[in-house]
């Protein structure tokens, strides 16, 4: 009997330990699910990152503000699946379109609607913010509630590239035009000025090239003053712009000095248009202008040769008495 009491007590002994056993095995299994769960998670979070960082290393690249808006309705179309997509600039309180996805040019207005916050049903507007102020907007259509975050993720990045990108061209407009004319600085003039040259000879039609010099204007800074030069430059500077056609290029070429490459089908009418200049000027501002033309194919086939002629006929408009209009022949 004593043995047969013993034995039970073992018995028992032995049950608790294994339904114990049983307990903690269930908790360590819960506790795996939560934690495989928990990684499943963080590998997502992982991917989600990764894919950010390739999409924002793609976008910083982008120094082109059209191309990165484009590129950015790409990615946005890719990452949310929405088909109909546009991105607005905003400069100055207006709204304008840069880039779409499937939107007709007859919808456009009601997707500048959308964007001024005017119609708000069935549309994700996405402000680009720069320090609280608005530099654009990124619309999407029927963008369902749990694509929501990852489209806002995405445009963060996208805002800072898009600031980035404006930015540059600032830069790259500071160098290409002079501040107090507006007109081309003398190194990007001359490449455009070659681009018309190779173009016109494709086409097949003339260029004149005209250019111009303030007359006496030492003299004008000497008697009033640097400042009331600059005033003159101003003015002369839209004097001539108000004298050019479209397809007509001006740049700034030395301090007192301004070039014109016009396309033209006569001689004549490069001689006219200089004459033209050359008369607005006397009349409009208190400095008159001395200028030499000359003429794509005619006088030269290249760059270098054109301007060397031109400044030779300035040369002789000077020499003539100034305030004139020379062209060799
Ligand atoms: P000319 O009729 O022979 O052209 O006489 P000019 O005195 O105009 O002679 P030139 O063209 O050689 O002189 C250029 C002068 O233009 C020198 C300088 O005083 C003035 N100038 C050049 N750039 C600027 C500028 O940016 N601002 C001002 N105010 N004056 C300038
Ligand atoms: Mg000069
Ligand atoms: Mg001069």
């Amino acid at each position: 009997i004593k043995i047969e009491k013993i034995r039970r007590h073992q018995f028992s002994d032995y049950f608790a330990k294994r339904k114990k056993l049983a307990e903690k095995k269930k908790y360590l299994d819960t506790e795996r699910n939560k934690l495989e769960k928990q990684i499943q998670i963080l590998k997502n979070e992982i991917q989600k990152q990764e894919k950010l960082y390739e999409i924002s290393t793609e976008i910083e690249k982008i120094n082109d503000s059209q191309k990165l808006a484009d590129i950015s309705l790409e990615r946005l179309r890719i990452e949310t699946g929405v088909k109909e997509i546009a991105f607005f600039k905003k400069e100055k309180n207006i709204f304008s379109l840069i880039a779409s996805r499937n939107v007709n040019a007859g919808e456009i207005s009601l997707w500048e609607r959308v964007a001024s916050g005017e119609i708000t049903r069935g549309y994700t507007r996405i402000p680009l913010r720069v320090k609280k102020e608005e530099i654009g907007c990124i619309i999407l259509k029927n963008l369902s509630d749990e694509l929501k975050t990852p489209a806002y993720v995405l445009s963060r990045q996208i805002t800072l590239g898009y600031e980035k990108a404006l930015l540059y061209e600032e830069v790259e407009a500071l160098s290409r035009i002079d501040g107090l004319t507006g007109f081309y600085l003398r190194r990007f003039f001359m490449k455009r000025f070659e681009e018309e040259i190779e173009r016109a000879e494709r086409y097949n039609y003339k260029v004149a090239f005209v250019m111009c010099d303030i007359d006496d204007f030492k003299k004008y800074n000497d008697t009033f003053g640097h400042q009331m030069g600059d005033r003159i430059l101003e003015k002369v500077a839209e004097v001539l712009r108000e004298n050019l056609k479209p397809g007509d290029v001006a740049g700034r070429y030395g301090g007192e000095e301004f070039c014109i490459f016009a396309p033209v089908l006569k001689k004549e009418e490069g001689i006219e248009k200089a004459e033209g200049i050359r008369r607005s000027v006397e009349e409009k501002t208190k400095v008159t202008i001395s200028i030499g033309v000359s003429y794509f194919p005619d006088d030269a086939s290249i760059k270098e040769d054109l301007i060397k002629t031109a400044d030779e006929a300035l040369y002789r408009a000077k020499k003539k008495g100034k305030n004139r209009v020379e062209v060799l022949a």
